[in-house]
């Protein structure tokens, strides 16, 4: 049992994934991530020669990469199970972590949609595909989030990412953020903007936009000093058209999906980096039996003692 191990009540099957996925992110992530982080360019991190692409591969080869579309486990038994999973995989490297968790996060919404071609195209899981989730933009971070918030309704706030009826399509204009996680490698992006001006942010859609329809332009990946085994780059949308089938969610719903969203997304941030909390902690502690000053290891000298045991 590791130092920092304190749950008890896990269940056989638990413990089983958890180690499964602590090997994973030992042997496959670790390694991986240490090596992306040095590369100089981000553009050499997503390169086809690129070990990135050895991880995902790895990573779709086991169970734990089914688990969040699985849609016939108990509800609590999967909560606690992503919850293993993901601070198991942060552990090992937190940039490689999210690209992983989000690789399938267009699934379920794919499905929602109901639209024969793309549950073919991207649900297959003899052949994963990479999603991603487009929500904030260059001049709207936390506008985009706040959905307590007065401005969240407030039609002057003007969005740089619309998307308005044009027949029987949608037409998307616009731009978001350069911190879309997997943004510049995702097959299937999975698009929250603006439909309804006049409700501010409110008046937002969902929709999906394969990442290979004319007029989806992702110029570079995003320059970063950490996490760079995360793949981030900004997306431009010039008049994208979509059938309005792919509109999965329209204003009437969309506060409430974006919601349920954000409750996943901030309870997996917080798994994730319990995990990066904990590696730190572990490397702490082996840094301080190794370290000598004073003619003994520096875990041995009260204050660093009292701080890390
Ligand atoms: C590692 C990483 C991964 C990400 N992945 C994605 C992704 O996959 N998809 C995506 O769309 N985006 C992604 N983002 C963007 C992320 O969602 C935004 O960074 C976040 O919403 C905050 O926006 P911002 O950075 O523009 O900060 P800002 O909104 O500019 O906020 C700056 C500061 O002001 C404070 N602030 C802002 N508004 C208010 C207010 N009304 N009241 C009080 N305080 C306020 C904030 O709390 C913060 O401290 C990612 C970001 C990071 C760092």
């Amino acid at each position: 049992m590791p130092l920092t191990d304190i749950e008890l009540g896990l269940t056989e099957e638990e413990k089983s994934i958890r180690d499964v996925t602590h090997r994973f992110a030992e042997e496959v992530l670790r390694p991986a991530g240490r090596a992306l982080d040095r590369l100089p360019d981000p553009a050499q991190v997503i390169a086809p020669d690129s070990i990135l692409w050895e991880v995902f591969e790895k990573y779709h080869a086991l169970e734990i990469s089914r688990l969040a579309t699985d849609n016939e486990m108990d509800p609590v038994a999967k909560a606690r199970l992503m919850a293993i999973v993901n601070e198991e995989l942060s552990w090992g490297d937190v940039g490689l972590a999210i690209s992983l968790g989000l690789c399938s996060f267009h699934i379920p919404w794919i499905e929602q949609s109901g639209v024969p071609e793309l549950i073919e195209r991207y649900c297959s899981p003899d052949r994963p595909t990479i999603g991603c989730w487009a929500l904030t933009e260059p001049d709207h971070g936390s506008d985009t989030v706040g959905l307590t918030e007065p401005h969240f309704h407030d039609p002057s706030i003007k969005a740089n990412c619309v998307a308005r009826k044009d027949g029987d399509d949608y037409v998307i204009s616009g731009q978001k953020a350069a911190w879309v996680s997997n943004g510049s490698i995702a097959d299937m992006i999975v698009l929250f903007c603006t439909v309804d001006q006049n409700q501010g942010f409110a008046g937002g859609g969902a929709f999906l936009v394969p990442s290979d329809l004319p007029g989806v332009v992702r110029p570079k990946p995003l320059d970063k000093i950490g996490q760079r085994s995360l793949n981030q780059g900004e997306i431009f949308f010039e008049d994208v058209r979509v059938p309005a089938s792919y509109m999965v969610v329209g204003p009437e719903f969309y506060s409430l999906a974006l919601e349920t969203m954000l409750a996943h997304a901030n309870a997996a941030m917080g798994q994730l980096f319990v995990g990066v909390a904990r590696a730190a902690l572990e490397h702490a502690i082996a840094y301080s039996k190794e370290r000598i000053q004073g003619g003994k290891p520096i875990a041995e000298h009260q204050s660093v003692k009292a701080r890390l045991f």
